[in-house]
Order: structure tokens, then C-alpha cells, then sequence
């Protein structure tokens, strides 16, 4: 069978017998295949093609050669140092085709051949061809593309006992993923949180919620999200992000005097003081509350229920705020509602209505009262 074998390069006009295509397909292309050669005498071995990605580990090559049976075999070989190793062989296929695997057991770039072997002796070959795996990069978003560090959406701070969270997509079109929020603690990174990304292939990527682990002390940690590299994609790590535990039971000061104020209504907020001003804000992304400083008695009590009552609306609608804002909308019938229920609120939780507060409503009569009742109870009015 020897002499019927003819090799040459994989040029068209030398292809007269054995030809070799093993350049790596493009991304969702179809494998390439290479036409016969042209007829000459006998040809065995007309070409081949390799059918993997880049990204995979896995290359498959299909070899086209005469149908007919034979006594050698189709081999795969690839080139260790200077010698050349057969990785896999079959006989030739009946069809005239004939598929050989080899797995790469790290990435990088090999060198391999397509062969015709007889009782372990390589009777031709092809030239040498370049195979290469590479992981593609993990294609990773935000659940809040502003926020991209671990749990930046908090601004910093979380309260004692709550879990400050932060949402990952993971495109799992080629495979499940799986990853962790890690937390640093003596010098290193220790997984407090398994994450699991399952197989999607079309549509939204899958999410997964990283949560900050409940913590009552008042102290400062640096997290980080990791998903782990796959045999198709690399790794990916997250910035650091730093999260102050804080617990709003030991304040002291003019945020004592706050959270005295709220406590029965907001029992676990985080407070902070603004450098100036005499606004007060409620932050609907980390419900904490910025109060102004220089506040005096019915006045800071009035204010800080408002923010209070504000913090409170937040969380019953979670991320439904422009439903919250629509609804609130047409029952107090002004573009305002969400600042009028809480002026409502406050007024039930013991704010003096005649306090020294620019007021956005003092009046809170029928269907007005009862939204803010209900919000209270926790439910949407
Ligand atoms: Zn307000």
C-alpha cells in the first residue's frame, strides 16, 4: 500500500495526494473544507481539516482519502521535540473518512500532523500544522454597569446584620460557570459565598447575587467576585471592593440624636452626616440616609422620620420605583407623591406638623392617609 500513497504540501498545485488544512476555523464559522485534489493515478489521502475553535481544548480533524480498505492506519500525530508521537490512529474509514480527536492538556500552541502508519511505522505525512487552544475571555457585565466594583451600589457601608449585594452576569452560551465572593481576611482571600452560573445559550446571560455575609461588629472588609476559568474561557477577578459593617446601635453624637429619632420605625439605618446644607437626603440604591447637620429638636425628629418614611417606601417596592413613583403619582394627584406620603408617614410616626420643615404637604386626609398607613404596615397602597 505504500507505493499508492503520495504526500505533498497543501498547495493547490502540488495537491496530488495528501493534503493538510488545519488552520483554526473562525468564530461560528463552519469547519473549512478542502476540495479533493485533482485526480493523479491513485491518491490515498486527499485532505483534511481540523473542526475546532480556538477556545477548545478538544480539536477534531475529519481526513479524506480513498474509500477503499487498506492496511495502514490514519494517525494524528503530534511533534515532540524533534521527533513525532502518534496521539491517535484509526483505520481508514469505509466512506473515505475518517475522524481523529486529540484533547490539549494546556494552552498553548503544538505542533501535529495527519499521518498513514503501518505496524507502528509512519509511512508519510503530512507538513507540520499549528494548533492552538486559547481561552476566549469571560464576558462578564454588571448588574449596574455604573457600579463595577463588589458591592459599590452600598456606597460603602452596610448595616449590622444586612447583606449588601451585587449582581453579576456571566455569558454561559458554551458552558455552566461556576464562581464565589470572596472576603480578605488574614492576608488572604477566603470564599464566603458559592456562585453558579447555568447553562444559557440564548437570551439574558444568567445573574447571580453576591451578598456580603451578616455581620454585627462594626468593622471594615475588602471583597472581591471571582468566576473560575472553564475549559473555553479564562478567569475572571473583580475589583476589591471595601464595605464598612456598621451597626447604627452604636453611633454616637448628632447620628445618635438621628437614629434615636427613627429607631422605631427604622430600626437598623445607616446614617451619615453631610459635610453641610440643610437638605436631608434618602438614597433609594443603598437606602442610607444622609441627614444635614445643625438639626434642633422637633425639626431634627421631623426630618429625620421623612428620610425614615422615604427608606421604608424604598424597600417595599425594591427595584420597582417607577411603579412607585406612578402610583404614588396619582393618589396625592401631584408629580410629588413619593415626597408627600412621606411627609404623611412622618406625621403618623410623631413628626410635629408644625415643626420647622418646609413641608411638601400638611394634608393627608382620605385615600392620602391611607397610603401612608398602609406603606407603614408594608403594604402597596
Ligand atoms: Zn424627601
Amino acid at each position: 500500500m505504500f507505493a499508492r500513497l503520495i504526500v505533498a504540501l497543501a498547495s493547490a498545485a502540488a495537491a496530488v495526494g495528501l493534503m493538510v488544512f488545519a488552520g483554526q476555523p473562525a468564530a461560528a464559522a463552519e469547519p473549512v473544507t478542502i476540495p479533493a485534489a485533482p485526480a493523479y493515478e491513485a491518491p490515498v489521502l486527499y485532505g483534511s481539516s481540523l473542526d475546532s475553535y480556538r477556545w477548545e481544548p478538544s480539536k477534531k480533524f475529519t481526513v479524506w482519502h480513498d474509500p477503499w480498505a487498506s492496511t495502514y492506519r490514519i494517525a494524528l500525530q503530534l511533534k515532540s521535540g524533534t521527533s513525532w508521537k502518534t496521539v491517535g490512529s484509526k483505520a481508514p474509514g469505509k466512506q473515505g473518512k475518517t475522524t481523529l480527536g486529540y484533547k490539549m492538556a494546556k494552552e498553548g500552541t503544538v505542533h501535529m500532523r495527519i499521518a498513514a502508519t503501518e505496524g507502528g511505522r509512519t509511512l508519510a505525512s503530512s507538513p507540520a500544522q499549528k494548533v492552538t487552544w486559547k481561552r476566549d475571555r469571560s464576558d462578564i457585565h454588571h448588574r449596574y454597569s455604573n457600579y463595577t466594583k463588589p458591592f459599590a451600589e452600598a456606597e460603602g457601608k452596610v448595616a449590622a446584620g444586612d447583606q449588601a449585594r451585587h449582581g453579576v452576569y456571566v455569558w454561559t452560551g458554551r458552558s455552566a460557570r461556576i464562581g464565589a465572593l470572596q472576603m480578605h481576611k488574614n492576608g488572604q482571600w477566603v470564599t464566603v459565598q458559592k456562585l453558579v452560573w447555568k447553562k444559557k445559550s440564548s437570551g439574558t446571560p444568567p445573574l447571580a447575587i453576591a451578598k456580603t455575609p451578616k455581620t454585627q461588629s462594626n468593622v471594615t472588609r475588602k471583597y472581591r467576585i471571582v468566576v473560575n476559568a472553564s475549559a473555553y474561557e479564562k478567569g475572571w477577578t473583580s475589583k476589591t471592593g471595601t464595605v464598612r459593617h456598621e451597626n447604627p446601635r452604636s453611633y454616637t453624637g448628632y447620628r445618635k440624636l438621628s437614629y434615636d429619632y427613627m429607631k422605631k420605625y427604622c430600626p437598623n439605618q445607616i446614617i451619615t452626616v453631610k459635610k453641610g446644607g440643610s437638605a436631608s437626603t434618602a438614597h433609594s440604591g443603598s437606602l442610607r440616609i444622609e441627614m444635614a447637620p445643625g438639626y434642633q429638636g422637633s425639626q431634627h425628629k421631623a426630618i429625620a422620620l421623612h428620610e425614615c418614611a422615604h427608606i421604608i417606601t424604598f424597600r417595599l417596592y425594591g427595584n420597582g420605583l417607577e411603579a412607585m413613583d406612578s402610583r404614588l403619582n396619582k393618589i396625592f394627584k401631584s408629580s410629588n407623591g413619593v415626597e408627600m406620603v412621606a411627609d404623611c408617614m412622618a406625621y403618623r410616626m410623631g413628626a410635629d406638623p408644625k415643626a420647622a420643615v418646609n413641608w411638601y404637604t400638611q394634608d393627608c386626609k382620605g385615600s392620602r392617609g391611607t397610603a401612608a398607613k398602609n406603606i407603614l404596615a408594608g403594604k402597596k397602597p
